[in-house]
């Protein structure tokens, strides 16, 4: 199993977004990417010259580790004319890119829980860096009316005694924001109060338009020079991103740390590329004005174009080559009756409908926003914006929906569907190839989930499907992923079948044939998942229940009838009981601890619920809602149709209790605010239920009992007619249960034993309040 620091980050996405264009492109779609962080003019011939000459000379072996002292000079000499910053070589360091220099310091600077702050919009890569060294990044959003730039006051009121580091990207990618010099001024003022490092991040400072004057942190005076270590490179300002030179400018001790960890990560980086930079460095310099004046340019004509689309405003860049658009007023819109809810649904439709690809905002912090690259031609930028402007006006607003009674859909499947899940790649290549045309290419609704890391593509002809696929699941960092581990099919319309799922575990593709229902397909996306995540992550399902106490977990593990939702919700009328899960969480063993993880945004919930707990009435209300009853001819409630006080007769447009189908997306976080809900508990306790008059409440059970009990899934102390059918390890979302994976479930579940108590638990004899008793050792 992968550590859980790096389980923990994505990819960096707009590598990823810049990876799917080039893709997009070789399949002859014509993208045009905006996505990139990197000039689009040449290297200078004097410098690719220099790497030449290198090779020719053979300077193709190992340097000093710190980097070549000619170069070390020559970076020295920059700061000193460009910046009027005065270093000696010892504080230099040269790495394979800033990025690998911020790395190195990153590693250098912070200990486990040490807080570095980052003001939002950052550049995707600090919050990864800081989670790499087990510190704790602190995002300080800054705001659009303040040009993007980090105010003292809220400089100050970040940091705490845990504070190591602030990270200032100046001028910043994604805003292009950059700070004159009073504003330095005032945060240098914070800083000297403190006993913290800064992180400048200074990549960008050659390139800075209107006659920006730009001032490095480090000479604010001496003092502050102390506590900060600058960061650049040649990457940007000499259109050498691929040569992989960056460089680090700080206190000899901090460099030497850097230095003597960079011995053992990389070695010095390229000799080759530390020759050219020399050039870079060294040789004229006009190549870089020329560089900044053409991008000032297309920067004016970018900005023109985007104040003349309505609804969206653009912060003038001081530096950089980013724009960074506010689109908020394009969510809730929709396109072929889809709704955009955010900045990655906005970068998707661009990427599929404008065939333009930005980098969505959320990646960079900020949600309401898009990144827009301008290195990249003139040519390119109008055919682009044009693009942008016809797409955005493309967009309907969403018809509201009409307030009288409930967001609800009423489907034509209502149950289950029947599901193969042993389909070969044969039968699978056969379905697929049935449900594409149908589907149409690329299909009418395609979105990524990510569930708990493993992202599923949705590819469906029903919209109320892709609503709520959208609703349930987190999204996945960029919804035009390449490749994502699963695809599930859902194509309605399909003449002469029944509705039907199946599966194929080698490939990963769920098909589901004629059902609109949601259920099912949640059910096999679910499926899919811990197939998924059982071989490749070592992490493994567990169907039930859960509740947190002080992070401390629980779970209910037991067929229907045995008062599971009773017992979970009392349980949460305690306020020290947290929801966590309503039907299934993914649980990773390590360390002697068992860590469970919610997997679900939205919970699908039944909607009969609200008979017992009538305060989910008014939240249902305002859910998206599937197959509640509006109608007295769709209620299938016996007991009902023989009472004379019916609501649907009293004029209540629906009726929870009649809807036995029901189902509604519920926010967990409306349960009581996001402090009501946790996502990763550690578990301790798992209750088996039963349900009899007779049985002792709560019985210990050894592991063997469990497993027993687990492996036949067989429902105890309930009435055959109530307690439907055995069900291995409760789970009916296993989808395969060959017997080399139940033996797997077998071998996960005995190890999650180890670390956890396990209880027959008679829920027919007791309630929440006695499992309130049990895991807190006090009275409810
Ligand atoms: N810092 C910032 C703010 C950046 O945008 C980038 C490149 N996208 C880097 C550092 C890293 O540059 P490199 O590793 O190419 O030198």
């Amino acid at each position: 199993m992968i550590s859980e620091k790096v389980q923990r980050i994505g990819t960096s996405p707009t590598l990823k977004i810049s990876a799917k264009a080039k893709a997009m492109r070789a399949e002859g779609i014509d993208v045009i990417d905006l996505s990139v962080g990197e000039p689009d003019f040449p290297t200078p011939a004097p410098v690719k010259a220099a790497g030449i000459k290198a090779i020719e000379q053979d300077f193709t072996k190992y340097t000093e580790n710190d980097g070549i002292p000619a170069l070390r000079k020559a970076i020295v000499e920059r700061l000193r004319e460009d910046r009027g910053l005065v270093y000696a070589p010892n504080q230099i360091l040269v790495s394979s890119g800033a990025k690998s220099s911020l790395f190195h310091l990153i590693q250098t600077l912070i200990d486990e829980n040490e807080e570095v702050i980052i003001p939002s919009p950052f550049w995707v890569t600090y919050p990864e860096c800081v989670a790499l060294a087990k510190g704790k990044a602190v995002i300080v959003p800054t705001r659009e009316e303040n040009g993007f730039l980090l105010t003292p006051e809220d400089l100050k009121a970040a940091i705490s005694p845990a504070t190591k580091a602030l990270i200032l990207n100046n001028p910043s990618n994604p805003t292009g924001a950059a700070y004159a010099r009073a504003e330095l001024e005032a945060l240098a003022e914070v800083v000297r109060g403190e006993d913290i490092y800064v992180v400048a991040d200074e990549i960008y400072g050659k390139l800075v338009y209107d006659g920006f004057e730009f001032l490095s942190f480090a000479a604010l005076g001496e003092d502050i020079k102390k506590k900060t270590v600058l960061i650049d490179g040649v990457s940007k300002s000499y259109s050498m991103t691929g040569w992989r030179i960056g460089y680090a400018a700080g206190p000899a001790e901090i460099i030497a740390g850097m230095s003597r960890m960079q011995s053992h990560t990389t070695s010095n980086a390229c000799s080759i590329s530390q020759k050219a930079s020399l050039e870079a460095l060294t040789g004229p310099q006009h190549e870089v004005g020329r560089m900044a004046a053409e991008f000032a340019r297309r920067r004016n004509y970018c900005l023109m174009r985007l104040a003349a689309i309505p609804g969206l405003s653009c912060y003038k860049p001081r530096g950089a080559f980013y724009l960074f658009p506010n689109v908020k007023a394009y969510y809730e819109k929709e396109f072929k009756g889809a709704a955009i809810r955010n900045s990655y649904g906005l970068a998707y439709y661009l990427l599929r409908e404008a065939r333009v690809a930005v980098v969505p905002g959320d990646s960079f912090g900020a949600d309401d926003f898009i990144r827009l690259s301008y290195a990249t031609s003139m040519e390119n930028l109008e055919k682009a914006l044009d693009r942008i402007v016809r797409a955005l006006a493309e967009l309907k607003t969403a018809k509201k929906a009409k307030r009288v009674a409930l967001t609800n859909v009423t489907t034509r499947v209502r149950k289950a569907v029947p599901v193969e899940a042993g389909v070969d790649a044969k039968l699978r290549d056969a379905l697929v190839a049935e449900v594409e045309a149908p589907l149409g290419r690329p299909p009418v609704y395609e979105w990524n989930a990510n569930i708990n890391g493993v992202v599923v593509q949705l590819r469906t002809n029903v919209a109320h499907l892709h609503d709520f696929w959208v609703e349930n699941w987190f999204p996945a960092q960029l919804e035009a992923d390449l490749e994502p581990h699963g695809v599930i099919y859902a194509a309605d319309g399909i003449a002469g079948r029944e509705p039907r799922a199946f599966y194929n575990s080698e490939t990963k593709t769920g098909i589901l044939i004629n059902t609109d229902n949601y259920g099912p397909l949640r059910s096999l996306a679910l499926g899919l998942v811990t197939d998924y995540a059982e071989r490749m992550f070592g992490v493994h399902a567990v169907r039930g229940m859960s509740a947190a106490v002080d992070g401390q977990g629980l779970i209910l593990i037991g067929p229907a009838g045995t008062n599971k939702t009773e017992l979970l919700f009392g349980l949460l009328a305690d306020p020290r009981f947290r929801l966590h899960s309503n039907d299934l969480v993914l649980v990773r063993t390590s360390g002697g601890k068992a860590l469970a993880d919610a997997v679900e945004r939205k919970l699908y919930m039944p909607t009969v619920t609200v008979e017992a707990y009538g305060r989910l009435a008014p939240l249902f209300d305002d859910s998206k809602c599937e197959n509640v009853v509006t109608r007295k001819d769709d209620c299938d409630d016996q007991e009902c149709q023989s009472d004379e006080d019916c609501r649907l007769d009293r004029g209540s447009p629906f009726c929870y209790k009649a809807s036995k189908a029901g189902h509604a997306m519920l926010d967990p976080a409306w349960l009581g605010g996001r402090g009501a809900y946790a996502r990763r508990m550690t578990l301790r306790w798992i209750f088996l239920l039963r349900n009899d008059p007779v049985s002792p409440t709560c019985v210990p059970l050894d592991r063997e009992e469990a497993l027993r009990i687990l492996e036949s899934g067989e429902p105890i102390g309930l009435k055959k007619a109530a307690a439907g059918k055995a069900q291995p390890y409760f789970n009916p979302h296993l989808l395969v249960a060959s017997p080399e994976r139940l033996d797997m479930q077998k071998a996960y579940f005995r190890r999650l034993l180890e670390s956890t108590g396990c209880y027959l638990f008679n829920s027919g004899v007791a309630g929440a309040e006695k499992l309130i008793e049990i895991v807190t050792g006090q009275p409810s």
